[in-house]
């Protein structure tokens, strides 16, 4: 049974292309159009149960070609980052809203089961941390683009919610949490490849705001194999899951210690949002997830580490050999020690 990873190209859909590689018997189709993945991240794969597919999940036909070659499909293609979203907000939400319905209503013919990305934005920006998967979510006006992205996920849950109803679809609602690890780029706002790029150049580390927000870090390894072990449960089938470690971080901490961990002399610099982003941007203040559905459903649920996060990350980017396959397997050798589950 051949697995669809939409996305595959990416930060994370790369990771679970790994996992998925090295945990199944299975091939795996990718399908992505390298606009903010690439090549590089499956490069270490040399396998011939692993094809790619150069394509665009905004295009019907492409979508459903590659669905009906598949008994799985993980769709993780999106639009990512905010500085992305907040740049191009058409073609965010394009893909996000098209993509997502061209694969529900392809996986719809066979009944496929498919595992939807979604993202913590869609609780917006409420306050009322930690959030529960049936929490009221807060949204700003639509002349703020941010929310657009969040509305776009929180549309692309609905759709899934009704195939599973109307269609009796297998779908399973994954909302990531910050997902951080080796391969992740600054290039489109995130913080920490951003941070530690600056902390290893000697540059200030650019905290936006007073630094007093806080995030839920949560390492890539253990995202993937969450998402791969909720497909496979059926009682996740059309269900909703918060996908996160909890135990947020401010964002002044978290510069605090990048600065430590990679020794470094660079400082601090507090820079307002407008400036970073625009004068009408908008972000959520405090971001937690609460995990008691995952962890009843799964057994266990993400530890929030963040040294090892960030060790992962620094590692990768000071290390002169290509360490990228070794990466997932260090942290899951280290997590079956854990008494997480
Ligand atoms: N952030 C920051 N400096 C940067 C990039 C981001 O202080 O160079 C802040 C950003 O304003 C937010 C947090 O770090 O409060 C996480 O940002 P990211 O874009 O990684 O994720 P998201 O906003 O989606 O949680």
């Amino acid at each position: 049974m051949t697995i669809l990873v939409t996305g595959g190209s990416g930060f994370i859909g790369s990771h679970l292309v790994d996992h998925l590689l090295s945990e199944t018997n299975e091939s795996v189709i990718v399908l992505d159009d390298l606009s903010t993945g690439t090549a590089d991240n499956l490069a270490h794969l040399d396998t011939d149960r692993l094809e790619m597919r150069d394509g665009d999940v905004r295009n019907a036909e492409t979508v459903a070609d590659a669905v009906i070659d598949a008994g799985t499909v993980y769709h993780l293609a999106a639009a990512v980052g905010v500085e992305n979203v907040v740049e191009n907000p058409l073609a965010s939400l394009q893909t996000n809203f098209k993509g997502t319905e061209n694969v529900l209503e392809a996986a719809a013919e066979d009944g496929t089961p498919v595992f939807l990305a979604s993202s913590s934005e869609v609780y917006g920006k409420s306050e009322d941390v930690p959030f529960s998967e049936t929490d009221d979510a807060v949204y700003g006006p639509t002349t703020a683009p941010r929310w657009g992205y969040a509305t776009a996920k929180a549309t692309d849950e609905f759709l899934a919610l009704a195939y599973h109803e109307k269609h009796d679809l297998p779908v399973v609602v994954g909302r990531y949490f910050n997902i951080v690890g080796p391969r992740q780029t600054g290039q489109y706002g995130m913080v920490i490849p951003t941070f530690v790029d600056q902390a290893l150049a000697g540059e200030d580390l650019t905290v936006y705001g007073d630094g007093t927000q806080t995030r839920s870090f949560t390492h890539v390894g253990d995202a993937v194999e969450i998402t791969h072990e909720l497909l496979g449960n059926e009682d996740a089938h059309g269900e909703v899951f918060n996908v996160g470690a909890p135990n947020p971080t401010s964002i002044n901490d978290l510069a605090k210690r990048v600065i430590e961990l990679t020794d470094s002399d660079s400082e601090i610099a507090h820079v307002p949002f407008e400036e970073a982003y625009s004068e009408d941007f908008e972000e959520p203040d405090q971001r937690e997830p609460d995990v008691t559905k995952l962890r009843n459903t799964l057994g266990w649920a993400p530890e929030a580490d963040l040294d090892r996060i960030l060790t992962d990350v620094i590692d990768e980017r000071t290390s002169d050999t290509d360490d990228r396959t070794s990466d997932t397997d260090d942290r899951t050798s280290d997590k079956e020690e854990a008494s997480a589950r």
